[in-house]
């Protein structure tokens, strides 16, 4: 079992000063997690390690045991109080070398473990990191893959009951014979440059302080390339050229995979904003650009690579567009 009171707490958290020498937030988003390893291979070996991590999801909770000194940890499966008749685990991954299984009750139970527990949302625990990086890329990522057993529970064209395919991540209907995976929605972060300027935005209706990239959902039948010239168009109106691929992040509150593009703007340069998704959208010389509270997201890695001056360049005959 993996304690949280065996790692470094807050180690990644609290602010980065703005002064902080070169790349060392580099390299350190959520999924930067070496030496350890999220190995998501499948089948596992069908043993259950009674030493295994353990997580009962309800709705976006997940119970964690409370210590009697009030710290928390992940619970195993040993500490689960059901009789096994009411209890099923779905392996999900090896984080190195501890499994980790999602515990599955048919009777509606709400707590599963013989001992105290605290229930925390997938935001809490992003927010008041209580377990070291890599058990925190481990539980979104579990939150993930717990949303989607949970929302295909049932066959959406038959509406039969789905059982896990041996072989390979995926639900197999017995009714119809359909294969469901996992579901991943693609979307794009933009860094819209004009030279040493870079468009930040804020989000309208968010309780979010501070400041974002231009970003936005593929849609059926686009390119990415497509998505990020329709969302900067959508969101400040502008046109861009010279797309440039950053890199990508598997952003699991949200079910998404992230890809992050820099790009160049074309024409006139003044942000005409759509005040329905933003409240604020204005450019940003790069010493200006702040970062947000931690540095987990792709779009804060973007934002200072480019106060850096260290994002990827055009070079005239690799455009991507
Ligand atoms: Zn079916």
């Amino acid at each position: 079992m993996i304690m949280c009171n065996d790692t470094i707490l807050f180690f990644f958290g609290g602010f980065v000063k703005r002064n902080m020498k070169k790349y060392d937030i580099l390299n350190v988003m959520i999924q930067d997690i070496s030496p350890h390893r999220l190995d998501n291979g499948y089948p596992h070996n069908g043993q259950t390690d009674p030493l295994g991590v353990a997580l009962f999801f309800s709705k976006d909770e997940v119970q964690l045991l409370q210590e009697s000194d009030g710290a928390l940890s992940l619970p195993c499966v040993r500490e689960l109080a059901l009789a096994k008749e009411d209890v099923s685990l779905q392996y999900l991954f090896l984080l190195d070398e501890t499994p980790w299984y999602l515990v599955c009750t048919e009777k509606g139970q709400t707590n599963v473990f013989n001992k105290e527990i605290m229930s925390l949302s997938v935001q809490e625990i992003r927010r008041k990191k209580p377990f070291a990086q890599h058990e925190t890329f481990a539980l979104l990522t579990a939150y993930h893959l717990s949303r989607w057993y949970e929302e295909n529970r049932y066959c959406g064209s038959c509406a039969a009951k789905t059982v896990p395919a041996q072989d390979e991540r995926a639900l197999d209907c017995p009714s119809c014979h359909r294969r469901i995976y996992p579901k991943i929605m693609p979307a794009v972060i933009v860094g819209v440059t004009n030279q040493d300027e870079i468009i930040l935005t804020r989000y309208a209706n968010r309780p979010i302080a501070y400041h974002a990239l231009v970003a936005g959902f593929n849609e059926i039948g686009e390119t990415l390339e497509d998505t990020v010239r329709r969302e900067v168009m959508e969101e400040v109106g502008l046109k861009v050229t010279h797309i440039r691929y950053y890199k990508s992040q598997p952003w699991a509150v949200a079910g998404d995979i992230l890809s992050g593009f820099f790009c160049d703007v074309e024409g006139d340069p003044t942000i005409r904003m759509d005040e329905n998704e933003l409240k604020e959208a204005v450019w940003v010389k790069r010493e200006d650009v702040d970062m947000q509270p931690d540095h987990f997201s792709l779009t804060n890695e973007m934002m200072m690579v480019f106060r850096e001056g260290r994002e990827p360049k055009y070079t005239a005959g690799k455009e991507q567009t």
